[in-house]
Order: structure tokens, then sequence, then C-alpha cells
């Protein structure tokens, strides 16, 4: 913001000392069944997996009921990641309705929902190797949902230099290896990421988004409950672990690994799996 803010009314402070009320509280939120999802997970046994190489992205998909992880090997690399109902590529993960009813970071026990008109759970977290972290003293979290994703067209507007293996671009490379599309075709279906393992926050002083170094370390993982079918896409991130650089080769990267798992179905027999919103979509307008 500007250093020259206009004059403060004379009860500048009376306003500012309005208490903040959460937007949208826990309380009211259905909550997943955590023990449910943990006898299910106790049963689980690997069936796939996909490695994802540095500076690039790989496409995979499960069933509602599959777990999958995404797992840290060889080294500290933060991942981007897209989800869409594999039955509707329209219905897409929603990072800033998650954002809003969670938090600016994302952990166990909490959801990545879909977009509007749906707006269902896509997955729970259902085990995270970096709960531990927490919020540290910069006011840095794990696992955010604030950040878009790096892309060409901001690298280009911002350096005035092209680079073609931003998170943005390794999507849509791999949506359209997927989909047997070009990627200038697949784009438009790329979206806001979760940005796996990445370490940020705001600044205290001007609220600017910050990275800083991933504490992941090769063999922390960030596992996943599907609630519907889906597809998903990961990149490995071209900042590595986010610590200084990002949209160039100057970075260390590593690859990260996609491990899909089936558990035993009968732990699930009681689970209530999402429907879309039963709003009916009328706006205001006459039934
Ligand atoms: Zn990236």
């Amino acid at each position: 913001m500007s250093s020259e803010n206009p004059t403060a009314p004379a009860d500048a402070a009376l306003r500012r000392a309005a208490k903040p009320t959460i937007v949208y509280p826990a309380s009211t939120m259905p909550r997943p069944d955590m023990a449910a999802l943990e006898a299910a997970r106790h049963t689980m046994v690997k069936i796939h997996e996909v490695v994802v190489p540095p500076r690039n992205a790989r496409a995979f998909r499960l069933s509602r009921g599959q777990f999958f992880r995404i797992v840290s090997i060889e080294g500290p690399q933060v991942g981007d990641l897209n989800l869409w109902n594999a039955d509707d590529l329209s219905e897409r993960f929603f990072s800033g309705k998650t954002r809003a009813l969670h938090a600016t970071h994302v952990g166990a026990g909490d959801r990545l929902w879909s977009t509007m008109p749906c707006l269902r759970p896509m997955v729970t977290i259902s085990h995270d190797t970096l709960g531990w972290y927490g919020w540290d003293s910069d006011g840095a979290g794990i696992h955010d949902v604030i950040g878009t994703r790096c892309d060409p067209y901001t690298n280009l507007l911002l350096s005035g230099t092209g680079y073609d293996f931003c998170c943005h671009s390794n999507l849509s490379r791999a949506l359209a290896a997927e989909l047997k599309v070009e990627p200038c075709a697949a784009e438009h279906h790329v979206h806001d990421v979760l940005n796996v393992f990445m370490c940020t926050g705001f600044t205290k002083d001007t609220h600017q988004y910050f990275m800083k170094a991933s504490p992941v370390r090769p063999g922390d993982f960030i596992e996943f409950f599907a609630e519907i079918n889906l597809l998903g896409a990961l990149s490995a991130c071209p900042g590595g672990d986010c610590s200084a650089t990002h949209s160039s080769d100057v970075a260390a990267c590593y690859p990260l690994k996609v491990e899909i798992f089936e558990p035993d179905r009968t732990t699930l027999g009681t689970w209530t799996w999402p429907s879309p919103s039963e709003y009916h979509r009328r706006h205001g307008t006459p039934a």
C-alpha cells in the first residue's frame, strides 16, 4: 500500500478495535470420521506408484476410497498439486474456498474442496509427517493454499524472460499427455494448487507472500483419502525446496513420488461419500 495514506478519522482507533470473527467456524463444518480413516489406512496396500521427475509433472488416477501419498525422495522438494473429478474435469480443486474454510495452510483432518456448484470434499488429508511443524516464528506453515503456482506468464511479466518448466507448464504438459491433447488445449484446466511441502507465510510488516526453505526430508509424506474418483497431477517445482528462487534452472531439484494405496473396503462400510451441493442454483430467480 502507498505510504501516503489519507488522514485517519477521529474514531480510527475505535473502528480498528472491532473484534475479529472467524468467517467459517470449524464447529459448523461437517467433520470427517478420522477414526474410520485410521482403521482403513492400517489395512491399505500399495498398488501403484509414479515418480515425478524434477522440473516436470505426472498425472495419476485413483478411485474413491483409495489413498495416495506424495513422498519426498532424494532431497527437499516442493510439489504443486492439482485435482479434478476424474469423471468431469469442470469440477476441480478450489484453493480459495479451502483456504477460507480451513486456513492458509492445511494438514491432517482438513479437506480439499471442489469448485462450485459441487463444493464438496475431494480428499481428506489422512496423515502428514510434517504435522509437527505448526507455525514458526516467522508465521510460516507447511502445505499452503495461498500461492497459485509458478507460471511462465508471471515470469515473463516480472523478469522479461521465458521459462518453460514452471509448475503451470509442467502440469499443462502432464494433463495434455493424459488427455492426449496439446498443452495449450489442456492448460485452461490447470488451476490454483496445493503447495505440498512448501513453507510460506506473509511478512509481518508488509503482508507480502514469502517462502523459506522447506523442512521436508526424504521419507516425509502427506497422505490423502479420495472422497470421489480423482484425476491428479503433481509438479516437482523448479524452485526445489523453494528457499531462494523459482521459475528457473538455478535451484537444486529432486523427484517426488506418488504412491497409491487400496484399503480393505470393509473398514469404510459406513463412510458417507460426498454428493454435489444440494443448492437449487436458481440464485434468486423464480422456481
Ligand atoms: Zn512451482
